[in-house]
């Protein structure tokens, strides 16, 4: 699972950032990864058979019998692999509720998680001080680029949990959620496959916006296409099948993600630098059709992720994110409010003259909605400001933009 940034409480918001380490792991804390994961999966068991899955009730369950087990590890790191075990163990519960088949869960990557009781670090020199057990405590340097600085220096943040991984640490920075700005203009935005297409509304003009990403659609046509071949050219072997698609899985999400990433984050700039309230639509009525091959060619997944990046990161920056019913967007008059019967081709035309891009009107129909429930301040909209021949585009990828750095998204807990 991938959760940069979790709201942890009413109003806390959390981000974990990753870094990776001078030199190798100490091993000590290799061996410290070992037992935690030991601990972890043993507690799983024994939630398992007491079919308990909070971390209070597998302490009271298994505390003691896992001290004498696990004698020379520090108790707080005891303590913090029951929390791990017990969000393993709600995990495979939601999937059997969900009627999902969940196979009897367990960890297997080598990881430890800390409380920010259970280690300490000097924001100042990047140093973790790590305990193993009574006596025994390891130092972690870290690696402190400009971007890590940002949140070591920002003493606004305080401290979360520490995850050690064989190869890098990831620091979970918390603070409290800025209270959103007034918005003083718009940016309001239709998510379609390759694009986001809206307009942004400021006093008296409106303008389109494009915001591109032709790439996610193109990497998950590809994917598709080589799993496909893999699972033919395997079908005789079902489990390495199983594990080649899996790997084409991660690799797709990756590169999938970094995309999104930078669309959101150019998406924010902007919004930021213009004070405006971020109009998205309502993904989440969006159902899967029966047919198989619009099914995989509309998969809604990028979309909704790119939503929920774009949401986490306004929340964290204090700007206003209002989301619309998109019912009739696409097919809606913003000037006389007729409803069309077809949503087909690019143009939107109505009987009353307006015609305008059919993305872009989406656009304006979700601005209308959100303005018209009083969700975007005290904005106004005239759909007869709109400049039709002026269109900025926020991002669009140079074509053979290839280079992508490994590890650009934070893994927070275990999946
Ligand atoms: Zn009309």
């Amino acid at each position: 699972m991938c959760n940069i940034l979790a709201i942890v409480n009413a109003g806390m918001l959390v981000k974990g950032v990753i870094f990776r380490l001078e030199s190798d792991l100490p091993s000590e804390a290799k061996f410290l990864l070992e037992d935690f994961r030991l601990a972890v999966n043993n507690a799983i068991r024994a939630g398992l058979q007491a079919h308990v899955t909070s971390r209070n009730a597998l302490v009271k369950i298994a505390y003691k019998d896992f001290r004498r087990e696990h004698a020379r590890m520090y108790s707080q790191h005891l303590v913090s692999a029951f929390e791990v075990a017990g969000s393993v163990l709600k995990n495979h519960r939601a999937r059997i509720r969900k009627c999902v088949t969940s196979r009897v869960p367990y960890v297997k990557r080598l990881m430890m998680k800390a409380e920010n009781q259970a280690f300490k670090l000097d924001r100042k020199t990047g140093i973790i001080d790590l305990p193993i057990r009574a006596g025994c405590h390891v130092e972690l340097r870290l690696i402190a680029s400009q971007y890590h600085r940002k949140y070591l220096d920002d003493i606004t943040l305080s401290l979360g949990s520490l995850t050690v991984l064989p190869d890098r640490v990831i620091v979970a920075f918390r603070k409290d959620a800025p209270k959103p700005f007034v918005p003083e203009s718009a940016l309001s935005l239709d998510t379609n496959e390759r694009s986001l297409d809206g307009v942004f509304v400021e006093s008296d003009v409106a303008k389109a916006i494009k915001v591109e990403f032709p790439q996610v659609a193109i990497i998950q046509q590809r994917h598709h296409d080589r799993r496909k071949r893999l699972q033919k050219k395997k079908a005789h072997d079902r489990r390495t099948s199983r594990n080649l698609c899996r790997r084409e899985g991660a690799r797709e999400h990756h590169r999938i993600d970094y995309r999104l990433h930078q669309v959101a984050n150019s998406v924010l700039k902007f919004a930021e630098e213009k004070k405006s309230a971020i109009v998205l639509e309502d993904l989440r009525g969006m159902r899967p059709k029966r047919n198989k091959e619009l099914n995989r060619r509309l998969s809604v997944w990028p979309r909704r992720k790119l939503h929920q990046i774009i949401e986490y990161k306004a929340q964290w920056k204090g700007i206003p994110v209002v989301k619309v019913d998109p019912r009739n967007s696409s097919r809606t008059c913003p000037i006389c409010g007729r409803i069309q019967d077809s949503r087909k081709g690019t143009e939107f035309a109505c009987e009353c003259g307006w015609h305008l891009d059919r993305h872009i009107n989406a656009s304006m129909n979700l601005l209308q909605t959100a303005i018209s429930k009083g969700m975007a301040g005290g904005l106004r909209f005239d759909p007869g400001a709109f400049q039709h021949d002026a269109m900025m585009t926020l991002y669009a990828p140079s074509r053979d933009a290839r280079s992508e750095p490994n590890g650009t998204s934070g893994i927070v807990g275990v999946t």
